[in-house]
């Protein structure tokens, strides 16, 4: 640390919590620790929402909608309609529709932050020591931090990713136009929405994934059928495809990489770069609280405690489940663990979603995970070109996995793609809270007809 880095302080406050980062970790515990009586100190260097809002789920999805009715409009005829117009897409009115969702909801969270008991410092914030973290030169201590920062995305270690229409989520959300040829380099969620998106809008879209399926994480059968309905849609999806290097070419780039031992290479007028996120601890000084970290993210426990007793880490800088949810609902666990109270949040049950068309959901093991564990499990399946809601809305494409322990049928997760398959997976997240089993399930009447018969014909069977 350079001598004097702190010398322009002036003055100490402190305060019960001081937190970092406004995202939907921070933010969200930040008005439950004013709730519960505590004095609170936020810091927030960019707006208030965090990458959620701003530049994360909220303007995907505002996007994913545009793109939802472009593809209706395009199937219009399909349903009897005639929609007397060529469903081109007008991309500043977009944009200015999707700015508009994102300013609502950060004026909202603004609102939120100006209650009783919270201070919002816009400011960058850095640590002194393990009680003491630093703003724009005024000192604040408390005898709890939280550390809610958050990632921001990687790029690959190959040649031409400062080139110019080498994009990464945060440049592809604010885009003016419709690429006639897109690239996107990663099917991992993020890369998933936006090929999504953007093959809707009518860009020829071919993705480029090193791993040998898409989604990683998700359960092998519900990747491998989601990546066939995807290149039936028209989507060019090349797995076990690793990127050697971007270059220039006329007019445009040409995105070069190795697949089955051939050099290959597909040109595009503008990529996008979804390989992951790193944790942003740059800047923090975590050395000088003693906080343990690796490229990963900051080690936490089970309470999200770093090492150093006092100093919490939630949301995705801790690597544990990238997702807003699970960000808000880990810092209720820090929260209640300052409180000194216990709780009943299953943060292993998480649900997480992909608002690719059609959706992909997911909640609890997978089959894979099960098996590696050597766990005896069931697998009960059921197709959505089965049920009356989906044929009616013409999604009939989609496929669910249910899986229960053998022994005792307790529900271990659901995997699922298909129509609304995001909000379909939270019935299955609440039973697995409640430690439910199949059978149980079965006994839950279920309205006729609706998209939820799916997840019922499965635990049927
Ligand atoms: P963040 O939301 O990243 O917030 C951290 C905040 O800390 C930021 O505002 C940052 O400016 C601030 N900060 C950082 N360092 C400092 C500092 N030193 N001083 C002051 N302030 C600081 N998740 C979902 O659940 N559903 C989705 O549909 C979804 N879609 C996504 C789409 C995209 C394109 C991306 C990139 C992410 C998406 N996510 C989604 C992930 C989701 O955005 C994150 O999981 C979530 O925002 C994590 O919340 P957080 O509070 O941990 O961090």
């Amino acid at each position: 640390m350079p001598a004097g880095r702190f010398s322009l302080t002036t003055s100490i406050m402190n305060t019960d919590l001081i937190i970092i980062g406004a995202g939907p970790g921070g933010y969200e515990m930040a008005v439950e620790a004013a709730a519960n009586g505590l004095t609170v100190t936020i810091f927030e260097e960019n707006k208030p929402g965090g990458t959620c809002l701003n530049e994360g789920c909220i303007p995907t999805k505002a996007l994913c909608r545009t793109a939802d009715v472009a593809e209706t409009v395009g199937r219009a005829a399909e349903f009897g309609v005639n929609a007397d117009c060529s469903a081109s897409v007008d991309m500043p009115r977009a944009q200015e529709r999707k700015q508009a969702v994102v300013d609502q909801l950060v004026m909202g969270v603004e609102g939120l932050l100006a209650k009783p008991g919270i201070t919002l410092v816009k400011a960058h914030a850095e640590f002194k020591d393990a009680n003491t973290v630093v703003a724009e030169g005024e000192e604040y201590t408390a005898r709890n931090i939280v550390i809610a920062t958050g990632r921001e995305s990687r790029l690959l270690p190959v040649p031409g990713m400062d080139l110019p229409a080498v994009y990464t989520s945060r440049e592809m959300l604010d885009i003016q136009f419709v690429p006639k040829r897109f690239c996107v380099i990663g099917a991992g969620v993020i890369g998933m929405e936006f090929a999504s998106i953007f093959h809707r809008l009518h860009s020829e879209v071919t993705m480029v994934e090193f791993a040998k399926e898409i989604l990683p994480p998700f359960d092998g059968d519900i990747a491998k059928r989601l990546r066939q309905t995807l290149t039936k849609q028209g989507i060019n999806i090349k797995v076990g495809a690793g990127v050697t290097a971007i270059e220039q070419c006329d007019g445009g780039l040409r995105v070069c990489f190795s697949q089955k031992g051939k050099d290959l290479s597909v040109e595009a007028d503008v990529v996008l770069v979804a390989v992951g996120r790193g944790p942003r601890v740059e800047g923090l000084n975590l050395e000088a609280a003693g906080v343990e970290y690796s490229r990963r993210g900051i080690v936490v426990d089970d309470n999200m405690q770093t090492n150093v007793p006092g100093i919490y880490a939630i949301g995705d800088v801790n690597a544990r489940m990238m997702l807003a949810h699970a960000a808000t609902f880990q810092g209720f666990r820090a929260l209640n663990h300052i409180l000194g109270r216990e709780d009943d949040i299953r943060l292993d049950v998480i649900p997480s979603a992909v608002f690719c068309s059609p959706e992909a959901a997911m909640v609890g093991m997978t089959e894979e995970q099960c098996k590696a564990a050597g766990m005896e499990v069931k697998c009960h399946k059921s197709f959505f070109r089965a049920n009356g809601k989906a044929l009616s809305m013409g999604e009939a494409d989609g496929f669910c996995k249910l899986i229960s322990e053998k022994e005792t049928d307790r529900i271990l997760g659901i995997h699922l793609f298909g129509a609304h398959a995001a909000d379909l997976v939270q019935e299955v997240a609440a039973l697995m809270t409640q430690n439910a089993t199949v059978q149980q399930l079965t006994q839950i009447v279920h309205a006729h007809p609706t998209l939820g018969e799916v997840v019922l014909a499965a635990a049927r069977g």
